[in-house]
């Protein structure tokens, strides 16, 4: 424990580790790549992407170019993909770091093409088609219109042809299908190509939905790909935050801002140095639980910018005293179940991890394959 932090953010890259093989096995055969956009989903680029690549993944995606620089910083020779795809006059330094982007629409196709054709190269490109997303890829009419196009098109180099999801972490819902199929007609346009539909959570819709490359982000990090069924991944992080002060109060005293939370009997309520500046989002007023030990305590009143209030009149004395930390997220308490005490997600919570918590990165050493 640190002197001056008030909280403890561990981040397991054993676990990032044996999530990439526990979904590589789930694969078995096609290639991996590893989603690390918004710093690794907020646990860390310069440590995340390393350790994955120490697992033997050779190629990753990112969201925007200036994510893409970073990364290229950081590891040498990677395989490195932009969701974004590349904007006017990004092309130079798309080239200089050699970063591949994904083509979204006919505009940024000729972006590229036009970029390509002064340089005189093939560019290579991923493309993406909607399959029923709707916010970004080529539309099947664009595609279509493409097919006329293709003395352009022969001036990229197309690498992945891809397209997301709307409901794979619904394995039942009738979208997945739809859209496998859409996938399906829109690659026999384009001809043979590496194909890519699947992130985290398609990886669990089975074989037809793996094609040559899948896209995993949040699996990687811990969050259940399939929500309803245990989780089958490592989890990854640990959230502590420190106890400061320990008080006794009785009825009729209130607890927190507004005076939401009103004591019915004596209690003992357990202030904790962390709020919604670190991410532990106010949405857990009076809703979240934490755990000391294995002792579940309920979360009283509002959590405030830098503090947060439990009930822990019932956990024995010597748990509870200040400078003892408490898990507010933790082996009891993973990632996915208080997002769900917030109303949100376990993407959401992670990418909103304040800057304050001191950071522990452990393991990750394994020797690059
Ligand atoms: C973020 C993202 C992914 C990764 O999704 P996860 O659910 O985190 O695995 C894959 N593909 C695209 C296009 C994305 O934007």
């Amino acid at each position: 424990m640190t002197e001056t932090s008030a909280g403890i953010l561990t981040i397991d890259l054993d676990a990032v580790q044996a999530n990439y093989d526990l979904l590589n096995l789930r694969l078995s055969g096609p290639e991996l790549a590893a989603v690390v956009k918004a710093d690794a989903y907020g646990l860390g680029l310069g440590e995340v992407a390393p350790a994955l690549a120490r697992a033997g993944c050779t190629t990753f995606f990112v969201a925007t170019l200036q994510e893409g620089i970073e990364l290229r910083a950081i590891l040498k020779d990677a395989d490195i993909h932009i969701f974004n795809g590349a904007d006017h006059g990004e092309g130079p330094a798309f080239i200089k770091n050699r970063l591949v982007p994904v083509l979204n629409s006919p505009d940024q196709l000729n972006i590229w093409t036009n970029g390509c054709a002064r340089q005189n190269e093939h560019g290579r490109a991923d493309l993406h088609v909607d399959t029923g997303l709707s916010r970004r890829g080529l539309t099947a009419s664009e595609l279509s219109q493409l097919s006329g196009a293709l003395p352009q098109m022969e001036l990229v180099d197309i690498d992945v042809v891809m397209s997301h999801l709307a409901c794979a972490d619904q394995p039942d819902h009738p979208m997945n299908l739809e859209q496998k199929h859409a996938f399906d007609a829109a690659v026999s346009q384009i001809g043979s190509k590496r194909k890519s539909l699947a992130s985290s959570s398609g990886i669990f819709l089975g074989p037809q939905y793996h094609y040559d490359l899948a896209r995993a982000g949040a699996a990687l990090y811990g969050v259940n790909p399939h929500p309803g069924a245990p989780n089958p991944m490592r989890q990854v992080v640990r959230i502590q935050g420190k106890i400061l002060q320990v008080r006794s109060v009785d009825t009729p005293t209130s607890v927190g801002y507004g005076a939401t939370h009103r004591a019915t009997r004596p209690s003992k309520i357990a202030t904790v140095a962390v709020g919604y500046a670190d991410g532990y989002f106010r949405s857990l007023s009076n809703a979240g639980t934490a755990f000391v030990g294995d002792y579940e305590i309920p979360l009283v009143g509002r959590v405030s910018m830098d503090l947060t209030t439990f009930d822990v009149t019932d956990i024995p004395a010597g748990l509870v005293a200040p400078g003892q930390m408490v898990d507010l997220v933790g082996p009891k308490n993973p990632i996915d179940k208080v997002a769900g005490q917030a109303g949100t997600i376990g993407y959401e919570m992670l990418t909103n991890l304040g800057m304050r918590y001191q950071r522990v990165y452990s393991g990750g050493g394994r020797a690059l394959k």
